[in-house]
């Protein structure tokens, strides 16, 4: 049986129908430019307010488009009819050439929904994980098709960022390694290939570097604002490290650090005590409103508070 899949994916996979799994921050952006591009597209979530939310947002983002004069009226009308959604995981990966999921990052959740996909998608499928840390290796053993199991990890805003890091799984065919790089070029997009190790490499060198921006504000060396704006100008960074965390989400900061730390027995990944007490305190960043920041509709200020001085 592994054979006769093996045999399969030494052909080239043309690629039609895409399902995205996950309607949120991610899948709607990654809907987005598969449908963009020319893809039939299945946005599949659990939650129907999710789907209706994220058709409204890949609309306002392709307006925007066409404001600035990137796409045409008739470019936008044409990636709105490439979409479709569906509350259904069965029905919707159904003829799937390729699965994009970008569900929670939760493992159990995962692996639940890679044993749903591997039962209802085609044998021809190749089912890629956006997860941000989950090891793609692990993925692919809750399946019957780990040769064509892959991580597709895609930066946010999906439709703005050039990079997507694809990840080669222990047991990852070199066929399919070969159509996803093809297959993101044709994005429009750049493929940087990599191993499957805890962070990948995109987590594994930004997560420490925003873990000792906020172990230096715990210390008392800098403050909030000294330390993002050394990081900017002194760097060249689009932004400081504790914004950026704000971005990205302090719980998931905190999640994959503790990634990284389990994972390679490493002290120098233990996140720093303040970072979980924020967490525990729900200051979560841009999604709750407060973080190194106090976040409100399209702008953010300082948090005065002695702990930040
Ligand atoms: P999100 O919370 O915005 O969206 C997750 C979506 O998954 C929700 O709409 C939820 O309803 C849906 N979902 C949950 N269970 C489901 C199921 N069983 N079937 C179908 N849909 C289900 O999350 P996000 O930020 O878009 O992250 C998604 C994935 O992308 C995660 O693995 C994350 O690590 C990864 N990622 C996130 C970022 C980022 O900046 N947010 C960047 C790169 C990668």
């Amino acid at each position: 049986m592994v054979k006769v899949i093996f045999a399969l994916y030494q052909k080239k996979i043309s690629m039609k129908n895409i399902s995205v799994i996950g309607a949120g921050t991610m899948g709607n952006g990654i809907a987005h430019v598969f449908a963009q591009a020319g893809f039939t597209v299945n946005l599949i979530d659990v939650n129907a307010t999710q789907l209706e939310r994220a058709l409204n947002t890949i609309s306002k983002n392709l307006d925007r488009q066409v404001a600035k004069g990137s796409l045409t009226e008739e470019q936008k009308k044409q990636t709105l009819t490439n979409l479709t959604t569906n509350t259904s995981l069965a029905e919707g990966v159904a003829n799937a050439d390729l699965v994009v999921e970008a569900a929670t990052e939760n493992v159990e959740l995962k692996l639940k929904i890679f044993k749903q996909i591997d039962e209802f998608a085609p044998k021809h499928c190749i089912l890629a994980s956006n997860t941000s840390s989950i090891s793609i290796t692990k993925i692919a053993a809750a399946t019957n098709r780990a040769n064509a199991v892959i991580g597709m990890h895609f930066m946010n805003p999906v439709p703005v960022m050039k990079l997507v890091e694809i990840i080669n799984g222990y047991a990852t065919d070199k066929t399919v390694t070969d159509t996803i790089v093809g297959l993101s070029k044709q994005l429009g997009k750049v493929p940087c290939v990599v191993n499957d190790y805890p962070g990948f490499i995109a987590n594994k060198i930004l997560m420490p570097m925003i873990n000792e921006a906020i172990y230096s504000l715990y210390e008392g060396i800098a403050g909030v604002e000294e330390i993002d704006t050394i990081m900017k100008l002194g760097m060249a960074h689009p932004m400081g490290p504790l914004q950026l965390a704000d971005f990205i989400g302090l719980d998931v900061c905190l999640s994959i650090l503790n990634v990284l730390y389990q994972g390679y027995g490493n002290t120098k990944y233990a996140p720093c005590p303040l970072l979980v007490n924020m967490v525990t305190a729900g200051k979560l960043g841009v999604k709750s409103g407060e973080g190194f920041y106090i976040h409100t509709a399209g702008s953010k200020e300082l948090i005065v508070s002695s702990q930040f001085k």
